[in-house]
């Protein structure tokens, strides 16, 4: 907790509470990393499920793949339209009401 400044390392999210903190691999087991202090970090529990088992190289992969594909369902491209039906249909519809709810919050 004090390497990170009481802050997860993923998303840099204040933690406040122990019982929302995992320990995180900074080298993650299936990539050779250690159980040992050294390769430990503090992260949520949501940051470090989403995380899985990615190594460090690759979460800005996945997130910039992740933009990527959230630009193309929104903009109903091809690839977009499916992408979202190989994501889930509840995925979409989340989205949809969160889009729905910024427009009525904005000018
Ligand atoms: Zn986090």
């Amino acid at each position: 907790m004090q390497k990170t400044g009481w802050r997860c390392h993923v998303c840099g999210r204040r933690i406040i509470l122990l019982e929302n903190v995992d320990i995180d691999h900074i080298r993650p087991r299936v990539h050779g990393g250690q159980d040992d202090e050294g390769n430990y970090l503090a992260s949520c529990k949501r940051c470090n499920a989403l995380r899985g088992r990615l190594h460090h190289s690759e979460i800005k992969e996945a997130l910039a793949f992740g933009k990527w594909a959230l630009q193309e369902i929104h903009k109903q491209s091809v690839i977009g339209i499916q992408l979202a039906n190989l994501y889930g249909k509840k995925w979409v519809t989340q989205q949809e009401r969160i889009m729905q709810a910024s427009k009525k919050g904005s000018p």
